[in-house]
């Protein structure tokens, strides 16, 4: 009885806080808009660094709001920031703004016809991740939140971020770039949000994780050195290929035999092997590349350490050498527990309680990570597929598509979170 009568309190005191924000006309008002900023960003879309119209499109709408922006952070982002009538903390609400060399299949009005060049080849270029919804999103969003100064106790850092998808090879971008730049400071950010549409859940509901959330990806480089000799004489020689092929062996048991996977997922994956040249010769050398993905900070440590222990130690047991490096493509994408266990209850308000589910660990990657490893984030994702459709296209394919109805409830959960954050 006393524990209803405190949970009854508890209910009172918290719807009271929900529904002062009283945000409803303006979020039904800027539903359109949003979807226009959004068509017209889908059909001119813009390769990774070179998001020059898009940030200029950009820039134009926060300028409008009397927003203080700042242009080229990390080549072409762009950071705006809003400060509220009220003193308080800074939140950072990111989204990301390149698009994909990958020609579009959809029979759109605004469908991409877009060409580009991408490593000396012709490309069709298209917004096949969904990161213009994440624009126009968030240029819903900071049209909101400047029209209602009052409400913000404390200061908004608005980022849009060029190159999530990675920047071409040789040069630098994305938040990782963005981070060094010191997008998180002056003013200092004390937490980020961030989203991602997805195609395959359905309109209406959110996703996320508590923990990490997207893995951290990191490619490596195995060199094995052997003694070339005729294939008909394999006593003569040390065989790299052979060696290759207990190394593999060898990186495999770190993941089932050592890696508590109870905790969570790791992949370690051999995608390219190259030695020889022909049938009857034993080759001197075998190079071989791969990926790492772990999604726990303790268990890259063991991963990486083990497999640094490993290659020279397996091809000694043969009697060649071996070195292998590690190479850091992205951190985990880790959902900071305490400010998830905070937020829950914004996203729960905006989506409907049961609109709002767990799911399961991603091994794909996501720059936002590098924001993480920096301050407390929470990156969740969004639904952008029309319920009931069975042939929802993955992103990053030519049929990929979004159902324009699921931007709203991006709008309302990025306003509300950095609201209920600011406010808490
Ligand atoms: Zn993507
Ligand atoms: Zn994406």
């Amino acid at each position: 009885m006393k524990h209803l009568l405190i949970a009854t309190m508890f209910l009172g005191c918290y719807s009271l806080t929900a529904q002062n924000y009283k945000l409803d006309k303006e979020y039904s008002a800027i539903e359109e808009q949003v979807i226009e900023w959004r068509r017209d960003f889908h059909q001119y879309p813009e390769l990774s660094n070179r998001e020059f119209k898009t940030a200029e499109k950009i820039a134009t709408h926060l300028r409008s709001l009397g927003i203080e922006v700042e242009t080229g952070v990390a080549k072409t982002g762009v950071v705006g920031v809003l400060k509220g009538n009220k003193p308080g903390k800074v939140i950072a609400l990111r989204a990301d703004i390149d698009a994909l060399p990958v020609t579009e299949r959809n029979d759109l009005p605004f469908k991409s016809t877009e060409v580009s060049e991408f490593l000396g080849q012709e490309v069709g270029v298209m917004h096949a991740c969904g990161h213009d919804t994440h624009t126009a999103i968030l240029m819903g969003v900071a049209e909101i939140l400047s029209k209602n100064k009052d409400k913000i106790k404390g200061s908004v850092k608005f980022i849009f971020q060029p190159a999530e998808e990675g920047p071409p090879p040789g040069e630098e971008g994305g938040a990782l770039l963005m981070v060094k730049e010191g997008v998180l400071k002056n003013p200092d950010v004390d937490a980020i949000f961030g989203l991602h549409i997805n195609s395959q859940t359905p309109v209406g509901v959110i996703r996320y994780k508590s923990g990490g959330t997207m893995a951290a990806a990191q490619s490596f480089e195995i060199k094995v050195k052997g003694k070339q000799s005729h294939g008909s004489q394999p006593w003569a020689g040390v065989d790299p290929i052979l060696i290759s092929a207990k190394i593999i062996d060898g990186l495999q048991t770190i993941i089932s035999r050592e890696a508590q996977l109870t905790n969570e997922a790791a992949v370690i994956t051999v995608g390219k092997i190259n030695s020889g040249v022909r049938f009857n010769i034993i080759p001197e050398t075998a190079e071989m590349i791969g990926t790492i993905r772990t999604l726990d900070y303790d268990m890259k440590d063991l991963i990486n350490r083990r497999m640094k222990e490993m290659v020279p130690t397996i091809a000694k047991a043969y009697g060649g050498e071996a070195t292998i490096e590690i190479k850091e493509a992205t951190e985990i994408t880790y959902n900071d527990p305490d400010l998830v266990t905070r937020m829950l209850p914004t996203l729960k308000r905006v989506a409907g309680e049961n609109n709002v589910q767990t799911q399961k660990a991603v091994t794909g990657a996501e720059d936002f990570s590098y924001y993480q490893k920096e301050v407390p984030g929470f990156f969740f994702f969004l639904g952008g597929m029309t319920p009931g459709t069975k042939d929802s296209f993955p992103h990053h394919t030519p049929d990929f598509r979004i159902d324009e109805d699921g931007l709203l409830l991006g709008v309302k959960a990025m306003t509300e979170l950095c609201l209920d954050f600011l406010n808490q």
